[in-house]
Order: structure tokens, then sequence, then C-alpha cells
């Protein structure tokens, strides 16, 4: 594949000449853009990207990758717009900005299952109703095992590919969808995977997702609090691979949400980008690509993030409430969004940091705000997961409050697709979840096979 194609019509302002050097995808040649660990806390470690390391050897803080963005900035951005515009749809929306993201890594290396390019649906009904200028949904859930951890999962499974030499697995722990995308990446590329679930708290189609793809599947009598403990011995010697975001290398493909959206805006920012967070992973993440965009030139400014928690586990929105004073955990309690029950997130503080960068709100919303939201959303064609439920109840709250005035452009981070959730959505219709909106419960009618009762039906229901 030629990754400089330029694509007519597609090349937004790419008028200059291409720089050499770029054009790594040929083989034997050099990329001239570096990544590598450096410690988040700022005592200034680097490691490898290749080491097996997730916490900084120096002080024991936190990793993260970081890139030679100097070098980054000089290839100009019309550039980079039409390099990324390009690749899009024959690398997919991860791969076609790989020096942004993993730019040593070789073809043979990357294990792909074509994640990324994900739709971004604007919705002007949700938007009238809402009382906002413009609503878009990018809907991560659109990927190959359901959710935007393929995104993550396809870099970190790349770089272990890279090393397999020295691994014997890769495990995680999860409260649904890293599992199911670690079994699927490793099952691809041919590698053990291991995943620590919490019993009885993840969807079944989230615990079919690692069995079928041949993970050493284990179900823990715990919480995700409990099963990262646990993950984090079993992976301490470096003989198996941490595939959690303590591993920042696992959450450098998501910050391509950021920079797929911008892209399908033409590069212009929205206002207001709204995502669920849990252990706020996905946050930082998509902070770092908006960062990274307005870095590059390829928009003038970086929109507002607004992370939304459940009430049932809100360390971060307690932290907001007090300037971000504290970063207290808290003990995750039940909730329908149990993909984001995490009492005590590991990228706290990398959360804390993109929301200063991006001048963030955190919001949080109830039980009943995120059962009703998620179904609110489902009457314009969409099908929302629970924790997208959360993200769409904050906005509403947020532009009910005019604390996002009404003039906004928004875009909802969906981050996984509803098929996942069905039990959450048949509980919700069912009036089975507290103090849901009755008006947006629909059942199947049962009717004898006659059709003049099936004509009475559809008279009663039907505007004349
Ligand atoms: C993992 C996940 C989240 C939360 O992402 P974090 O990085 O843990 O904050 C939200 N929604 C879904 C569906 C997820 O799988
Ligand atoms: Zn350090």
């Amino acid at each position: 594949m030629d990754s400089g194609r330029i694509v007519p019509g597609n090349a937004s302002g790419s008028g200059a000449a291409r720089p050499a050097g770029v054009r790594n995808r040929e083989p034997g040649m050099e990329t001239p853009f570096n990544a590598w660990f450096e410690c988040f806390s700022g005592c200034g470690a680097r490691r490898s990207l290749e080491d097996i390391v997730y916490r900084c050897p120096n002080c024991g803080g936190l990793l993260e990758v970081r890139h030679d963005t100097g070098a980054l900035a000089r290839v100009p951005a019309g550039e980079w717009k039409a390099r990324i515009a390009s690749r899009a749809l024959t690398d997919g929306g991860v791969w076609s900005m790989r020096e942004l993201v993993l730019p040593a890594i070789e073809e043979g290396n990357i294990v792909s299952l074509g994640e990324g390019n994900t739709p971004l649906i604007a919705s002007p009904r949700m938007a009238e109703r809402l009382g906002v200028a413009d609503i878009r949904i990018k809907q991560c859930g659109t990927s190959h095992t359901g959710s935007f951890k393929d995104l993550g999962m396809t870099v970190l499974v790349s770089m272990v590919h890279r090393i397999r030499d020295r691994i014997r697995a890769v495990a995680c722990a999860s409260t649904g969808d890293t599992s199911a995308a670690l079994s699927a990446y490793c099952a691809a590329a041919g590698i053990p995977s291991i995943v620590f679930l919490p019993r009885g708290k993840v969807s079944k189609a989230q615990l079919i997702q690692p069995i079928s793809n041949g993970a050493l599947t284990l179900s823990l009598d715990t919480d995700f609090d409990g099963c990262m403990e646990i993950v984090r011995q079993v992976t301490a010697d470096g003989s198996i691979y941490l595939a959690n975001s303590l591993n920042s290398l696992r959450v450098e493909g998501q910050k391509t949400i950021s920079i797929e959206l911008l892209r399908q805006m033409d590069w212009t920012a929205p206002d207001y980008v709204v995502a669920p967070g849990g252990n706020l992973g996905n946050i930082s993440a998509i902070g770092n690509g908006f960062v990274l965009a307005r870095d590059l030139g390829l928009v003038d400014r970086v929109p507002r993030l607004v992370c939304a928690q459940t009430e049932r586990a809100n360390p971060l929105y307690r932290s907001y409430l007090d300037g971000f004073a504290r970063m207290d955990p808290v003990t995750a309690r039940e909730t329908l969004a149990t993909a984001i029950r995490i009492g005590n997130p590991v990228s706290f503080p990398k959360a804390i940091r993109a929301l200063r960068a991006t001048d963030g709100i955190v919001a949080q919303v109830s039980e009943a705000e995120l059962a009703d939201a998620a179904a609110f959303g489902d009457r314009f064609g969409f099908f929302n997961d629970p924790q997208t439920g959360v993200a769409l109840a904050a906005a509403r709250k947020l532009v009910a409050e005019g604390r996002i005035p009404s003039a906004s452009r928004v875009v909802i981070v969906s981050t996984a697709h509803g098929l996942k959730f069905s039990d959450f959505k048949l509980r919700v219709h069912e009036g089975r979840v507290p103090a849901s909106e009755p008006a947006l419960r629909n059942l199947p009618v049962e009717v004898a096979a006659d059709i003049d009762r099936v004509r009475a039906v559809l008279d009663g229901k039907l505007p004349a």
C-alpha cells in the first residue's frame, strides 16, 4: 500500500510538497519521528516503548507516551490532513495516523481488525429537542468488538507482536469491553490472552467474546478494582504483559477518536465533546488528541471536554467540585453503567490535566437520568449503551442548565454498541429501572393473529 497516495478532492489544503522521510511505510526507510515512555510526574525518566514497564522506574509515578511534537509540527498541517484522509479507508482510523500514535512500528507487526473510521452522525431532530444548535454522536461502538477499546488494543497488541519472544501472554482486568478487545486482537495475532472479570458484573454479550476468542477467562468474586489488584500482581515480573490502561501504550490509539472526529468535521473543532469516564484513560486520551491536533495546526482551538460519571462511581466529579485539589478514590456502587463502575481510576491525574487543558467540565448523573437519556437517544435512531446514556444525560442536563449554551456544537462520544447491553435496554422498556420516563417505554403488543384485532390495535395506536 502506498501511504503517500493523495485522494483527489479529499486533500484539503495539501499544496505543499510531501517532505521526505514521512513515507515510513516503505521497507527500509527509517521514520524521522520518535515516541517513548516518559514519567507523568515530571521526574524526567524515559524508557523505550519496547520496555515492559508500567510505572516510572525512578519515582513510581504514572508513565505516558510522549512524541517528538517538534518534528511532527515541521510537517505542514495540510500535509497531515491529506495524509490522514487519504489513508483512512485503507488503513483504518488508527493506522491512518500511525506517525502520531506508534511511529516506529513495522508494517508486518501491525495487528489490525479494521478499527476506527467510525461514523459521526448528526441528529438535527435530537438537537432541536435538546435545544442546542448541533449535536453529533461519534459511534465508537461501531467497531470490531463493539467498543472503542479496539482503538487502544490494536496499538498495544501490535507492540506485543513485536516483542512477543519476551512474553508468555497478555492479561487484563475488565468491566467487559477491554477483555473483548484484548482477546480478539490476541486471537488475530496468535498470542495467548488472560482476562480477569468480576463475577456476575459483566453482560452475557461481554462474557461471550473472550470465551469465543479462546482467552483464559477467570471469573473472580470481586469488583473491577479487585480484579485490577490481582492482574497487577500477575504481571509484576514482566513475563505476562499488562493490557490495562496503567500501561500507557494501551490508550495511545484512543486519541485518534479526537483527530478522526475533527477530520469528519472538516477540521473545525466542536464547542463541547462529552464522554463517559470510568478508569479515565479514554478522557485523557481524547484530551491528548485534541491538544496534539491544535499543536500540529490541524485546528485552531480545542473543544471543551465534558467527562460524565454516574453518581454511583464519581471520584472525578467529587474532585472537580473541589477544584481538583484532591484525588480521593470512592467505593464504586452498583450501577447500570457497568463499564464505568470504577472507584479508584488509574488515570485520575491524566484526566485532570486533560480537563484543565480544555477548560473542561465534569458532570454526574443518576441511574434514572442515564436510563432515560439512553432511551431518549434511541428515539432518534441511535441504540445507546448505558455509558453513552451517562454522556447523553450529562449533555441534556448541562444544556438545560445553560452551562452548554444553546448555540453550541456538541459531540457525544458513544463508547459501545447497544447490542452489548441488551439486558439493560430490555429492563428499561419493561419498567424494571427505577423512575425512568414511562413514555419512552415500548413493549410488544400481544394480539391474536386475526386481521380485525390487528386493525383495532393499529387504529388505537397510530395517528388517524
Ligand atoms: C472502558 C469503557 C468506558 C470508560 O473508559 P475509561 O477509559 O475507563 O474511562 C466507557 N464506556 C465503555 C463502553 C467502556 O468500555
Ligand atoms: Zn518519575
